[in-house]
């Protein structure tokens, strides 16, 4: 049974579906592996080290997946006229397709007609048996980290505070907002940095899992806020009222900070806007604002997403989007084990072939289709 593993060709995208260490993987599990030319080049894996570790190099996208079983992507497959190669045309009928599809329901219905068995690992239901296989926890935890390292990066005074010889220099007080995966990763590397660290959230968990790692929790609290999550973990879409409540609360401490990381998402909704224009313009100058919620039209009113631009008061406003993808290795390598656990949990040994049991928790949340139609309930068409 072929494996192929194609380069990503959406626009920003520096991650691959596969490294060397999980093909050969594969390869132990009875797969044939076949790599594009060039697809782990942007995450520093070479076409030799995939050779090495047994896949056949396939020159295009046609080759890679000509008679393919199994097909392993980052981002959706192109389709007709999304760039140079129609990915989704060339992906054999009957293929299953693992990635991070991002789909809606006409997404959805493309690959049923196709008669592709598509996967997106997105969705996979956050409980403890799917940790292992959780691509959002694993790429936002990167995010996170890599928000802080550029944030202290753009800010042009220290993290921690300094004293020497010619004076001190002060800690920078940094603002998380948004405490969940992302949001918890970037408390932890601002404290490790010295800096000065609060933290916002509304799900009432993440208040003791802020204050675990040593931050401040500021945020405001009322009777919505304690229902603020939903069973799945997320937080909830809360009213108008709420959210004017959290900004009062909000602007005064943020007029106070040097770094202020946006991390705030609500599942399948645009990010909440948290920080105003009006709260921009009274940070001091010098200030930034990381916003990695902006792959969902960030929580920031001024971000402009993929860019990084000043403000009239020089607010530095990082907005670039796909933060993970800008720690192209490590993401890439978690990425990977991620897909290599999700298959080989679905394995079945003796036909050496995949086996997604349709009762299963974790393959009905992330299967979109089965047998060219539409079976996620989000994604069905409407009866
Ligand atoms: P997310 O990316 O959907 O959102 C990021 C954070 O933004 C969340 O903490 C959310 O509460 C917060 N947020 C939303 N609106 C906000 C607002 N107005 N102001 C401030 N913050 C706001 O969340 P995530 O990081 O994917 O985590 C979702 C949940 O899943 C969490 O409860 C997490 O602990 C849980 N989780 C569980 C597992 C598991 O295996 N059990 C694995 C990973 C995550």
């Amino acid at each position: 049974m072929k494996l192929a593993v194609l380069t990503e060709r959406r626009n920003g995208e520096t991650r691959v579906a596969a490294t060397p260490e999980t093909v050969k993987k594969y390869i132990g599990m009875g797969l044939e592996v076949a790599v594009e030319t060039g697809a782990g080049v942007a995450s520093g894996f070479t076409d030799a080290a995939y050779a090495e570790a047994g896949a056949t190099m396939a020159a295009d996208a046609a080759t890679a997946l000509a008679g393919a079983a199994i097909v392993l992507k980052v981002r959706a497959p192109l389709g007709t006229g999304e760039g140079a190669v129609d990915e989704l045309s060339l992906i054999p009928r009957g293929a299953l397709l693992i990635g991070t599809l991002g789909a809606d329901a006409a997404g959805a219905a493309t690959y049923a007609n196709l008669g592709i068995e598509a996967c997106s690992m997105e969705l996979a239901p956050r409980i403890t048996r799917a940790q292992s296989m959780d691509v959002l926890s694993s790429q936002a935890n990167l995010a996170g980290y890599r928000a802080v390292i550029e944030g202290a990066g753009a800010y042009d005074k220290g993290f921690p505070m300094m004293m020497t010889a010619a004076g001190t220099v002060p800690a920078a007080n940094a603002f998380i907002m948004g405490a969940g995966v992302a949001g918890l990763q970037a408390i932890a590397t601002a404290r490790r940095l010295g800096g000065r660290v609060s933290a916002t959230d509304v799900r009432p968990a993440a208040k003791e899992e802020i204050k675990s790692l040593g931050a401040s929790f500021v945020g405001y609290e009322d009777e919505e806020s304690k229902a603020a999550q939903t069973a799945g973990g997320y937080a909830k879409q809360l009213s108008a009222e709420f959210y004017a409540k959290q900004a009062e609360v909000v602007a005064t401490h943020i007029a106070k900070q040097d770094v202020v990381v946006c991390t705030a998402l609500v599942q399948g909704r645009r990010a909440p806007i948290l920080v105003t224009a009006a709260m921009v313009a009274s940070m001091k100058p010098g200030s930034v604002i990381v916003d990695i919620a902006s792959d969902a039209g960030g929580n920031c009113a001024l971000t402009k997403p993929g860019e990084l631009f000043v403000t009239d008061n020089g607010v530095k406003v990082l907005g670039y989007t796909n933060w993970a993808g800008r720690l192209p290795a490590a993401a890439s390598a978690l990425y990977a084990r991620n897909l290599l656990t999700f298959l080989s949990t679905f394995w079945d040994k003796e036909a050496k072939a995949p086996k997604l049991p349709e009762d299963d928790d974790i393959v009905k949340g992330v299967t979109l289709t089965r047998g060219g139609a539409v079976v996620h309930p989000a994604m069905k068409p409407a009866a």
